[in-house]
């Protein structure tokens, strides 16, 4: 029992102040909140340039400059009271929306809790206006000088919230959370220009490009985007384009994992899920990075089941796992009966050594499969596969010694014109291959020094060139695509007849792999059969 009595208090309307400091508080909960708001606005007025100003992580200054439409000044004004919106007239719009705006909420949230200023301009023929704001009172609406655009400033959030302020992290982790805010829309919206200034120093400077590749290439390290394999899909209800990393290239720590729904960029699980779920047991503890642009009749996705958007609802969720799951198999090479036969014994693999501890002999198969006793049965192995795999992640892997060996006799190969245009585009990279070359006369390649363990002749290397022309004529060559066409060339092929330490070699660099289960082409590598499957099929049981 508690000494003091309860006091029972009246029912009262709170003031408008608090109402709105409230509802400000589920709309903008830090500075990046602000930003993500102040981005969608702009992108939403058809800018095509956004400025993205802050100070001491967006704690003291955050300031959105574009070149949108603008605001005349009644809209100025209207716009920073709530549920004003120039974007939804009612309910039912809400199945046809565009913007990423709706609610009406984000300006007047902003300039509740902030000392907020707005100048914008319609035509550049008329003036402008400014319009200053200090805890949500109108404080000023003037004429002013402004290019069509529009310009807001927020100084010192939250100062009227004292305990919100103080909820803040540090400035250089509130100015990390900007930047991945303003980075999620620059992935996205490439067409648009973004520049990014935080205490006077410029972050991030992106011109406008057609092409989303060069703007992952502005964005992200050369060791991510080449880890990249592009796909797309569609169905009826959904297309699908994107990025995911190739198995072998994810890290423990992944660098981006970006969901667009029709352009905004959301977090959903389902999503998520499917992607890991797609991968299956070839990550380990890796976590891939992934960009993947949805979009669907907006009438299927619910946007307004979060205060910030930050999650959508799509009607068959169920539905959206298998898609997308299926489409990332598929961008990975894995097929579905791939990844069940081979997910229980990818990593178990452990061979027996006989009595003398030496390590079990490997057989041979029509010089193109290996057989091998491990401790819950054997295992067969495709040698030509198995090589693609660890030849594959050999050229590819970080930080790599690029070891390669010299050519008894170099090789000589006379290339079509075509050829030799690939040849010239690609000659830098191939060295980082293994592969050195010279251009002998005309279009005479001298090929001097091939990938060491490689088994690549005067015939592959024919074949590596010939492939290489029909495979990338008249587009870039990604190193994984390189690397691919490496590996399948300069693999063991079948009928090959192996040594046993050629043979152990196999096995060891195999499972040295990240991805060792499947070839980059996602045909599995090697297959196992269990002791309980053999005394099965002997009627043991
Ligand atoms: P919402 O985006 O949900 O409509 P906001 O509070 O974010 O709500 O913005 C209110 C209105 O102000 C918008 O509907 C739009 O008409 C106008 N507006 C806000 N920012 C800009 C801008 N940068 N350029 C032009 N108009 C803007
Ligand atoms: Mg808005």
């Amino acid at each position: 029992m508690s000494s003091t009595r309860a006091v029972r208090r009246p029912v009262q309307l709170l003031s408008e102040d608090t109402v709105r400091r409230i509802a400000a508080g589920e709309v903008i909960v830090r500075p990046a909140g602000v930003v993500k708001e102040l981005i969608e606005n702009s992108l939403d007025a058809s800018a095509t340039e956004i400025r993205v100003e802050v100070k001491e992580g967006g704690r003291n200054l955050i300031k959105v400059t574009d070149n949108g439409t603008g605001m005349t000044r009644n809209d100025a004004r209207l716009a920073v009271t709530r549920h004003a919106t120039s974007k939804l007239t009612g309910i039912e719009d809400l199945n046809t929306l565009e913007t990423f705006g709706f609610r009406g909420e984000a300006l007047a949230a902003i300039a509740a809790v902030s000392r907020f200023t707005l100048e914008t301009n319609t035509d550049e023929s008329v003036p402008g206006t400014k319009l200053e704001v200090e805890g949500g009172e109108v404080k000023e609406v003037a004429e002013a000088a402004h290019p069509v655009g529009t310009c807001i400033i927020a100084r010192t959030l939250f100062y009227n919230l004292p305990a919100r302020r103080s909820f803040l992290k540090s400035d250089s982790y509130e100015l990390k959370l900007i930047t991945e805010t303003v980075r999620q829309y620059a992935v996205y919206r490439h067409d648009v220009g973004f520049e990014m200034v935080a205490d006077g120093r410029v972050v991030m400077r992106l011109a406008p490009t057609a092409e989303p590749e060069v703007r992952l290439a502005d964005l992200f390290e050369k060791q991510v985007t080449q880890g990249l394999v592009k796909f797309s899909a569609r169905n009826p209800l959904l297309t699908l384009s994107g990025w995911v990393s190739e198995p072998s290239q994810a890290r423990k720590f992944y660098e981006i994992q970006g969901i667009y729904f029709n352009g905004r960029p959301v977090r959903s699980r389902p999503v998520t899920r499917a992607v890991y779920d797609a991968y299956g047991p070839v990550l380990g503890d890796a976590n891939p990075n992934f960009i993947l642009f949805l979009s669907t009749d907006p009438a299927r996705l619910d946007v307004n089941i979060h205060p910030t958007k930050q999650e959508v609802r799509f009607a068959d969720e169920r539905f959206l796992f298998d898609f997308i799951s299926e489409a990332v198999r598929k961008a990975l090479g894995f097929s579905r009966s791939v990844h069940s036969a081979s997910d229980e014994f990818l990593f178990q693999h452990s061979l027996v050594t006989d009595a003398d501890g030496q390590m079990q002999n490997f057989w041979q198969i029509h010089n193109s499969y290996i057989l091998a006793q491990v401790a819950t049965g054997y295992v067969i192995m495709d040698q030509h596969a198995a090589h693609e795999r660890v030849m594959f992640e050999e050229l590819t892997r970080q930080r790599r010694q690029v070891s390669s060996q010299g050519l008894l006799f170099p090789v000589v190969l006379n290339l079509t014109a075509e050829q030799f245009e690939v040849y010239e585009r690609t000659s830098e990279q191939l060295p980082a291959m293994g592969i050195q070359t010279k251009v002998f006369s005309g279009r005479s390649v001298v090929v001097e020094t091939v990938p060491a363990g490689s088994y690549m002749g005067k015939q592959e290397l024919e074949e590596f060139f010939c492939e290489l022309a029909s495979t990338c004529a008249g587009k870039v060559v990604t190193e994984l695509e390189l690397a691919k066409l490496v590996a399948c060339k300069g693999s063991i092929k079948a009928g090959q007849r192996l040594t046993q330490p050629e043979m152990e070699s196999l096995f060891n660099r195999l499972f040295a792999c990240t991805a060792p289960g499947f070839c980059p082409h996602g045909r599995p590598t090697i297959i196992k059969v269990s002791l309980e499957e053999l005394c099965r099929k002997f009627g043991r049981e």
